[in-house]
């Protein structure tokens, strides 16, 4: 089949909630793609930063090829062994806590708000705080949750219990706490909102105030985790810890998981009947996640990803000095936004044209985020690629 058959399927059977470009995947190996027709790409933001450790990683796909045969589905109300060692994997590479396994970033987010009602239940709190320009996920509390009305249009009425104050005013965090707060909830990177770096005095302050109050405060970590930033997660970059983090995204390798990770004072908030997940922790799955963090240990990918991400921010800086489209680099280490001065969808499209995959967000900033395995000619390509387009 050819492009425009596979095109064809689509408009005739399959939802159109996404504005796709007419490429079809055939099969991917690291940041290299290659589409049914045979054209060859270079993949700078894989798979919506779900394959962070490149596509068909090797160490995934041998954990993944050996448990299928093996079994691949196992009900919750037994044990597994797989998920068992990445619960205690998680835990050594965050803190001391416990984990709760499901399928996505939006269901861990909804049930890091559900620990933190549960935990809240008997004081009556049950608010939680979210901040403009956020992403938490598409499901209906997670929509009420996301800072962003164009999420919201046209599923009113929202689910009760969120408030959004401005990203990085602290000022306007305090004035909406009250009786009835239960969480703040929090990304570091707001990365759909167009890579926002929070400053490290706001959430020092954030931790300080959700301390003093007895708030939940929750990192969503969906894009951001997995060492994107250099760190297994972000929250490390900034000395705090949260009391609940939720991970997906880059997690499985390419599998789907979503986990909630809460510390030792609200690992036991979540008990029997209070919360499930049919398809949570699955051993094919937790085996895929596994072999991600061997993968980031034993290839040292998060010193790849500093040195690399250093590299990128140094190449962008020169370009941006040639070329006035672009007004600003930010982000930190693999996790970049190049702000244009210009709109950003015809830059996307013409490096797509030129065999280079990358993500346009808040209609001018373009967001890039390769590989933790990327290589020094792989971003000296890619820059190439970009300096080319803007230059037309
Ligand atoms: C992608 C994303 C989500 C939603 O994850 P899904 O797996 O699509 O449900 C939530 N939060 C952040 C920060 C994300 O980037």
């Amino acid at each position: 089949m050819n492009t425009q058959g596979v095109e064809n399927l689509y408009d005739k059977y399959v939802m159109k909630t996404y504005t796709r470009v007419p490429l079809v995947f055939a099969k991917a190996k690291g940041a290299l793609v290659e589409d049914i027709e045979g054209k060859k790409y270079l993949d700078f933001f894989p798979g919506w930063a779900v394959s962070g450790i490149g596509h068909c990683h090797p160490r995934v796909a041998s954990a993944v090829a050996k448990q299928v045969k093996k079994l691949v589905h196992v009900s919750n109300n037994y044990y597994s062994e797989l998920q068992g060692r990445l619960a205690k994997k998680i835990i050594e590479h965050s803190f001391p806590g416990k984990v709760f396994f499901g399928n996505s970033g939006a269901e861990a987010n909804e049930g890091a708000v559900k620990l933190a009602r549960k935990y809240g239940h008997e004081k009556g709190r049950f608010e939680v705080i979210t901040m403009n320009k956020s992403f938490h996920g598409r499901t209906l509390a997670m929509i009420a949750a996301t800072g962003q009305d164009k999420v919201k249009h046209g599923f009113e009425p929202m689910p009760q219990g969120f408030v959004h104050v401005p990203f990085g005013d602290i000022e306007a965090l305090e004035k909406a706490i009250n009786e009835k707060t239960a969480a703040v909830m929090l990304e570091l990177i707001q990365c759909e909102g167009g890579i926002n770096v929070a400053r490290k005095e706001y959430v020092e302050k954030i931790r300080e105030i959700c301390d003093k109050n007895d708030i939940v405060l929750i990192v969503d970590e969906v894009q951001t985790g997995m060492g994107r930033t250099g760190k297994m997660f972000c929250y490390q970059n900034y000395g705090i810890e949260p009391d609940v983090m939720t991970l997906a995204k880059a997690l499985g390798g390419g599998l789907p998981i979503g986990v909630i990770v809460a510390n030792a004072k609200f690992k036991d908030v979540l008990l029997p009947g209070n919360h499930a997940s049919t398809f949570g922790g699955s051993p094919i799955v937790c085996a895929a996640a596994l072999g991600v963090f061997e993968a980031i240990e034993k290839d040292r990918l998060l010193q790849n990803a500093v040195k690399q991400g250093k590299y990128l921010a140094k190449k962008l800086e020169l370009l941006k000095k040639k070329n006035k489209l672009i007004k600003e680099i930010k982000g930190m280490a693999l996790t970049i936004g190049v702000v244009l001065g210009v709109d950003g969808e015809g830059v996307y499209r013409k490096a797509l044209e030129n065999g280079l995959l990358i993500n346009c967000t808040q209609k001018n900033i373009l967001r890039i985020m390769p590989p933790l395995t990327v290589t020094k000619a792989q971003i000296d390509k890619a820059v190439g690629i970009l300096e080319k387009i803007l230059e037309g």
